[in-house]
């Protein structure tokens, strides 16, 4: 007898009734055949789209020639990559890590070794959304999710997103970082007043403490620009990537200002897997991709289109930058729409129970957009 998802995996997602077999560009394929427009991207991760033929490549090639070493030593494709995000990023050094959480982790734990234990606290926003280890989740402002681990770590408060005058009331000089995203993904794509970030980073020179921006979400390319700060002319201390950074492969970097990162010393802080070959090899491949292909210019030009069409539905608002986007139907059926969606060969993801969230690959065409928008019509009409 053939086992099912429920005999044999934990239950802590809810999977949808589909199982796909392959991937090119902003298409998924399932094991019937049936073709599907991909508006989710497994989550704003498949950037470059599925299965690329250079990132396939270079992973092919990377695990022919080196798949694993460990930290004790260097790797070539762990220093390129180094190099390369300390061009997109600014001046940093980087830790790299395996995932979203783990990259947060890192940037809370050399917060805390930054101010030598005499600021051992950190606020974070309402809403908003870190990861699922118990210090990403601890700055995670989503009762919902932490209620059934508590207790959490001690020394996380949450204040509205987007309010400068609760973000100044609450730092003071106990407080070793704000951790904020750049705009809010799993919490609705909440996009802040122009002038936020520039106001958390004021608050945050004034009382001297660290700038944490998760750019887990809104990294790489997704809103436009490589880092969404950029729109707002932010530069954090401490900067996470992962999602679309290893272009599908599991790969997260914390990135601090050297004079930050400085506090980390030889075993504060360590992982078995993060920075691996493979893993670096697929992010140069990546990032090779992005700047090629003008995909920055892509989620800028083809979010608009998306949002437009959004628009002329007419039948919700529409939020969001570049090709992160969110289309809110006013009314809570964001859940009969990704269903009514699927059945009609297209993928969007409820981010709150009355929005679906938009975030395909950088890569889709013109053409894609037309048709989904076409379908999400239909999908509509149907619910
Ligand atoms: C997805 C996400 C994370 C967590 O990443 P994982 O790889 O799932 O651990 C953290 N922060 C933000 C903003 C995210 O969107």
């Amino acid at each position: 007898m053939k086992s099912t998802t429920a005999d044999l995996m934990m239950a802590t997602y809810k999977p949808r009734p589909v199982t796909f077999a392959s991937g090119h560009g902003a298409t998924l394929v399932d094991d019937a055949g049936k073709s599907y427009i991909d508006l989710v991207a497994g989550i704003a991760v498949a950037s470059v789209g599925h299965s690329h033929p250079r990132v396939a490549a270079a992973i092919a090639e990377q695990a022919q020639r080196l798949i694993h070493a460990s930290n004790l030593y260097g790797t070539t494709p762990q220093l390129e990559l180094a190099q390369r995000l300390a061009q997109i990023a600014g001046r940093r050094l980087s830790f790299l890590a395996n995932s979203g959480a783990e990259a947060i982790e890192c940037a809370l734990k050399l917060a805390r070794r930054y101010h030598s234990g005499t600021r051992p606290n950190f606020v974070a926003t309402v809403g908003g959304f870190h990861g699922r280890t118990f210090g990403a989740l601890s700055a995670t402002g989503q009762p919902s999710k932490q209620a059934p681990f508590e207790p959490l770590v001690p020394g996380f408060m949450h204040i509205e997103y987007d309010d400068p005058a609760a973000l100044s009331e609450a730092v003071d000089e106990t407080v070793a970082a704000v951790i904020l995203e750049p705009i809010q993904g799993e919490g609705g794509v909440v996009v802040p007043s122009d002038g936020y970030l520039q106001a958390a980073r004021h608050i945050c020179d004034r009382k001297g403490a660290l700038l944490i921006l998760d750019e887990v979400q809104t990294g790489m390319g997704r809103t436009g620009t490589w880092l969404a700060a950029e729109h707002e002319g932010v530069e954090a201390d401490i900067i996470c990537l992962a999602k679309a950074l290893g272009g599908g492969l599991p790969i997260g970097a914390c990135l601090a200002r050297p004079e930050v990162a400085a506090a980390f010393q030889p075993g504060d802080h360590a992982t078995t897997f993060g920075g691996g070959p493979v893993q670096c090899a697929a992010a140069l491949a990546t990032i090779d991709v992005i700047e090629d292909e003008g995909l920055l210019e892509r989620a800028r030009v083809g979010g608009a289109r998306i949002a437009q069409g959004l628009v002329d539905l007419g039948r919700g608002t529409v939020r969001g930058r570049g090709m992160l986007l969110a289309f809110d139907l006013g009314v809570p059926s964001a859940g009969a729409l990704v269903s009514a969606a699927l059945e009609r060969g297209l993928l969007v993801n409820e981010v709150t129970p009355s929005a679906v969230r938009i975030t395909p690959p950088l890569v889709i065409t013109d053409d894609e957009i037309d048709t989904a928008l076409v379908r999400l019509g239909e999908a509509l009409d149907a619910i």
